[in-house]
């Protein structure tokens, strides 16, 4: 077998074992387009030697996908199939667990009326709305992996000899920022989310009221919500199961406040938001809301993020990411948020994750919006890490700590 055959099948062991942890008797879905098969079809037999009851593949097709954007009617992105979204929350209700093979094409939908996109990106997450809470929520066992295209690797290697050279070296990178090459790579995640574990712990314990930003193009404070809870290395089920959303993942996240943003914040890498890129923007908010943003690219699409609704010029999560990490240390730009997030502080614009307060779970939208969890059909990372940032914590009674020094935690 050659070396890549076999860190392909450690990598869907991996997604099997410590990504999904999936358990006997367990259904598991597999969200992936067509040009991930090899790996799906690794993915379903490691699935079903873990004991899986029955293993679903959803198919997609980028070419479908352009296709549909550039000739159906208008019409065609205001409808969503009702099967579909019922199908997945039957899923979801009946603990199946989701694992989305992501393999992006960061020019997808270059050209495209970004209005268009925005439709449908609206209208897909009304009608999964449910489905999306049980994954929000941690009530479905959900993870993410990534998965090379041709378009995706020449982005990030576009001196790259041939295309197969790009995916090669991305495939290298890929396998490299989730520990395919450590001999047991499931032990090498469980002792780096340990790690990351104790970041959280530390953060836990001081329930700092505000933190603090200062970096080239950024000078911003941000409030967390009373009984936020810092996240990272992995998440339970509501069912008890340990099983790690993002793989790689290098963060440890919180909730902001949803009226507790002043100030500006420069991204630091471009976003790729829907098949298009945004970069160098900024945002400056004021008691939480965006009150004004500019981009050197992608403005269009930047406004149409910010105006998705009500949540949407607010911010849902705060996360910590130490600049020196194996991703931060490839020096790649990835175009890709699963990769460029684990790279880099960031934060995100909309809704925020429940289960990063006490009692989230179980609120009603008008027990968060009195707690400061801001609620929106969106949730978009974007980056403003870098070796210039640092961050202070502010506690209740005015103290002021260093958490982070030129990128690197000063915490630990
Ligand atoms: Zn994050
Ligand atoms: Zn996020």
């Amino acid at each position: 077998m050659s070396l890549f055959q076999q860190n392909l099948e450690k990598y869907a062991n991996l997604a099997i074992r410590t990504g999904i942890n999936l358990q006997e008797g367990q259904t598991l879905v597999v969200n992936a387009s067509i040009e991930c098969a090899p790996l799906v079809r690794l993915v379903v037999k490691k699935a079903y030697e873990a004991g899986a009851k029955n293993v679903m593949v959803e198919w997609s097709d980028d070419t479908v996908t352009r296709t549909k954007y550039e000739l159906a009617p208008d019409e065609a992105f205001t409808e969503f199939p009702m099967w579909r979204a019922q199908g997945f929350e039957e899923l979801a209700a009946s603990n199946a667990a989701f694992l989305s093979i992501y393999a992006p094409n960061p020019d997808l939908l270059t050209g495209i009326d970004p209005k268009r996109i925005a439709t449908n990106t609206k209208t897909a997450s009304t009608a999964m709305s449910k489905y999306r809470a049980y994954l929000m929520s941690d009530r479905a066992v959900w993870s993410l992996v990534g998965h090379p295209t041709v378009e995706w690797a020449r982005k990030v290697f576009p001196n790259a000899e041939s295309n197969d050279d790009a995916v090669a070296k991305l495939w290298d990178v890929i396998f490299e920022t989730t520990r395919i090459p450590a001999e047991d790579p499931v032990a090498a995640w469980q002792e780096h989310c340990d790690q990351l574990h104790k970041v959280a712990t530390i953060l836990n314990e001081k329930q700092y009221k505000t933190l603090a930003y200062e970096a080239p193009g950024t000078n911003f404070t941000l409030d967390l919500v009373e009984n936020h809870i810092w996240a990272g290395g992995g998440a339970v089920s509501e069912s008890g199961t340990p099983f790690r959303p993002n793989m790689p993942t290098e963060e440890v996240f919180t909730m902001p406040h949803k009226d507790g943003m002043n100030g500006t914040v420069r991204s630091t890498k471009p976003l790729n938001y829907g098949g298009t890129v945004i970069d160098n923007f900024s945002i400056t908010f004021e008691n939480g809301k965006v009150v004004d943003y500019s981009a050197e690219q992608g403005y269009e699409t930047l406004k149409h993020l910010v105006e998705t609704d009500e949540g949407s010029s607010r911010l849902g999560e705060v996360a910590l990411v130490p600049h020196k990490s194996p991703i931060s240390d490839t020096n790649l730009i990835f175009f890709n948020t699963l990769f460029d997030e684990n790279a880099s502080c960031h934060l995100a614009i909309g809704n925020a994750y429940p289960t990063n307060v006490q009692g989230g779970t179980k609120m009603t939208d008008e027990e968060k919006a009195a707690s400061g969890v801001n609620q929106s059909l969106t949730h978009v990372d974007f980056m403003i890490g870098s070796a210039e940032l640092n961050v202070d914590g502010i506690t209740k009674d005015g103290k002021r700590e260093p958490i982070m020094r030129n990128g690197n935690w000063a915490i630990l």
